[in-house]
């Protein structure tokens, strides 16, 4: 718990540099010391980008001297023995050393959407409790930020999480039950970010032994950035204190600090009722998806089950926490449960509600001409098994069957859709039983697919019931 985990990333960059640059470890009298950080170097080595650890191996000497000066050695630069020494040494309780930085600048993570993954699994606990004490951790923390985690089940995470008895292949091997019952790395790629738990603790979540989801909160705090805190009252202290897990919640602090690094949280809407009704409430993108329809607004999502008009107002980011705000155009193609999202030049995948890997791809790939950098509007058509691509006056046709767009498009929206292409632009279309509904600004038409007629002119709010 109470390693100092600067310090772990400050031997990161040494040990690399000592594999990659020399060749050979130098000799000392700790030559079992002196393997192990070879072979980490190796394991590091593949995991963290080689732009990364140039640019610090250029500070290296300075850095070296810097943290020497620091803990009263003599300032040689080199890592010698009693820098070694040093450095293995547990950090707990040498007060100033959470304010030791290994660079000017914070680590940080530089996104907003993050990925953790549980990669095994203590015996002491059941996996659903284990899994339920990470979601509440995470959750901690991103109910006072802009953060939003996201569980993955393979590949690399952002966050790895696991459990581990004593040697586990990074440079801090566990002590065995009490002393230091787990570590965390601040934010980076690779092993950066990661948190590992001593498997010889007795976790639970009770507060009998070590309480999971406490223990959790602190070394998620050290993944996103944070430090020790010497607020006693802190998440952060570097003391594991007894603390009732169900009444938890972070000190002012904590809140402080972890603001600091991400500020403070998008705010949420107060309530569907007031917003659905605004008479001036206009779209970016509208489709139905399952049994529910989507209005995209910003960060927003109204969602509106189609039996009903109880509308409920969400963020776009609780929903699907990897897509941005600020959606432009959305389909469904139903029978697949698949829903395209558009942004500027640039669409996502999702199906089955989870988006898909290998996406954002680029429209130009759809057949689009660079000239186009965004589309206003998208409906799939059923029937047709076309997409319709709204932009500007003009109308792109994309044959799904086939997977490519129809020639001779794009053509005007006011050749094919009478009573619709004199509008400046529009902001969202929707298919639903065989009518189309076009979006603009606070207005809405209902647009016959038979007679190509429009049949009703309404408020873009009327599928609330306002
Ligand atoms: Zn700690
Ligand atoms: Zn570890």
């Amino acid at each position: 718990l109470c390693r100092g985990t600067f310090t772990m990333k400050f031997l990161l960059l040494i040990v690399v540099l000592q594999a990659s640059a020399s060749g050979a470890a130098p000799r000392n009298n700790y030559r079992d010391t002196q393997r192990n950080e070879t072979q980490f170097a190796e394991v590091s080595n593949d995991r963290m980008p080689k732009t990364k650890i140039k640019t610090n191996i250029n500070h290296l000497t300075e850095k070296i001297q810097e943290m020497q000066q620091f803990f009263g050695l003599e300032v040689t630069g080199l890592l010698d023995t009693p820098t070694l020494k040093m450095m293995h040494a547990p950090r707990c309780g040498v007060p100033d050393v959470q304010h030791w930085k290994i660079s000017s600048q914070r680590l940080k993570w530089t996104k907003h959407y993050l990925t953790y993954r549980i990669y095994n699994y203590t015996p002491d606990m059941k996996h659903a409790d284990v899994d339920y004490a990470f979601q509440k951790a995470f959750q901690v923390w991103s109910d006072v930020t802009p953060l939003k985690f996201r569980r993955i089940y393979e590949g690399e995470a952002d966050i790895m999480i696991g459990f581990a008895y004593a040697d586990h292949g990074d440079f801090y091997p566990f002590d065995g039950k009490g002393g230091t019952i787990a570590h965390a790395f601040f934010p980076g790629p690779g092993i950066q970010g990661d948190a590992h738990f001593d498997e010889a603790e007795t976790w639970s979540k009770s507060t009998q032994d070590t309480n999971l989801f406490l223990v959790a909160v602190h070394e998620l705090g050290h993944s996103l950035g944070l430090e020790h805190s010497n607020d006693r009252r802190a998440i952060m202290y570097p003391k594991y204190g007894y603390l009732n897990p169900n009444t938890f919640r972070l000190s002012a602090d904590d809140i402080r600090n972890i603001q600091s690094l991400y500020g403070k949280p998008v705010p949420k809407p107060d309530g569907p009722s007031p917003a659905v009704c605004d008479p001036d409430l206009s779209f970016d993108a509208v489709t139905t998806v399952g049994n529910k329809i989507f209005f995209f607004k910003d960060q927003f999502l109204w969602l509106k089950p189609l039996e009903s008009s109880r509308t409920t107002v969400t963020l776009i980011s609780s929903v699907f926490p990897t897509i941005p705000s600020g959606i432009e155009a959305a389909y469904e193609i139903e029978h697949k449960n698949e829903l395209f999202l558009f942004k500027g030049d640039k669409y996502w995948l999702i199906r089955n509600l989870v988006p898909q890997s290998y996406y954002p791809r680029s429209i130009y790939t759809l057949g689009f001409p660079r000239s186009v950098k965004k589309i206003d509007a998208a409906v799939f058509n059923p029937l047709l098994q076309k997409v319709y691509f709204f932009v500007g006056n003009q109308y792109w046709r994309f044959d799904v069957r086939r997977q490519y767009m129809d020639p001779s498009y794009p053509q005007m929206i006011s050749t094919y859709f009478s009573g619709i292409g004199n509008w400046s632009k529009i902001d969202a279309v929707l298919y639903f039983k065989r009518k189309y509904y076009f979006f603009q600004g606070p207005n809405q038409v209902e647009y016959d697919l038979l007679s190509h007629l429009i049949t009703k002119k309404l408020k873009s709010t009327s599928w609330f019931g306002c």
